[in-house]
């Protein structure tokens, strides 16, 4: 791997890889464009968040995020009935991007990458590890949690003069979990874990 020759994404300059100290990242000499890097986590620290991220999952989407008290009329909500609404008002397909993009992607996400390290460190099931491998790009892409906190926080600053508005638990377990998977998606190498995949299985 050290001396593997790689091709600068963005001007194709011939570049030849080496080694880096953990942390770092390798540029490209004509255009300064990134090339690639070497992840601050080893994949136990990324086993570590993940399994992080997972444990919050559940109370982020199943305990409230936001209680909205309009003039006495109260109501809690949760990514999942804010879909079931969109729904029942008419607008399926909306409803189904909201529920796919929101809740059922980033736990597949969480769950395909919590699967590849567990067996690549038993060393077991290298049909299920290159398949989840060849889908992890699909995954990644239908994850969207940043849209809801992106939403999250306009709804705030729209309702906070006309309603009052409690926070809780699932509030505090959403941005965690929005922080935590931002970070795996991050520290998550598909070419290191690819690399990792030959070492282990042989190619
Ligand atoms: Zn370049």
């Amino acid at each position: 791997m050290s001396s593997r020759p790689v091709l600068c994404p963005t001007c194709d300059t011939y570049v030849r890889r080496r080694a880096l100290p953990r942390g770092m990242r390798a540029f490209c000499p004509r255009c300064h464009s990134r090339i690639y890097d070497n992840p601050y986590c080893d994949t136990g620290g990324l086993m570590a968040l993940t399994l992080a991220a997972l444990v919050l999952y559940f109370p982020a989407n199943l305990l409230p995020i936001l209680e909205i008290d309009l003039v006495g009329n109260l109501r809690q909500t949760t990514v999942l009935y804010g879909a079931l609404v969109v729904m029942e008002q008419g607008f399926v397909l909306v409803g189904l991007a909201v529920l796919v993009a929101g809740v059922i992607a980033p736990l597949l996400l969480l769950l395909s990458i919590l699967t590849q390290l567990t067996l690549m460190r038993m060393g077991t099931g290298r049909p299920i590890v290159r398949w989840l491998l060849l889908h992890q790009p699909t995954l990644d892409q239908l994850s969207m949690i940043e849209i809801y906190m992106i939403s999250f926080f306009v709804s705030v600053f729209k309702l906070v003069d006309i309603a009052d508005l409690t926070y809780g638990w699932g509030t505090l377990c959403y941005i965690l979990l929005f922080v935590l998977t931002f970070y795996v998606q991050y520290e998550y190498n598909r070419e290191l874990m690819w690399h990792q995949y030959e070492e282990i299985y042989g190619s």
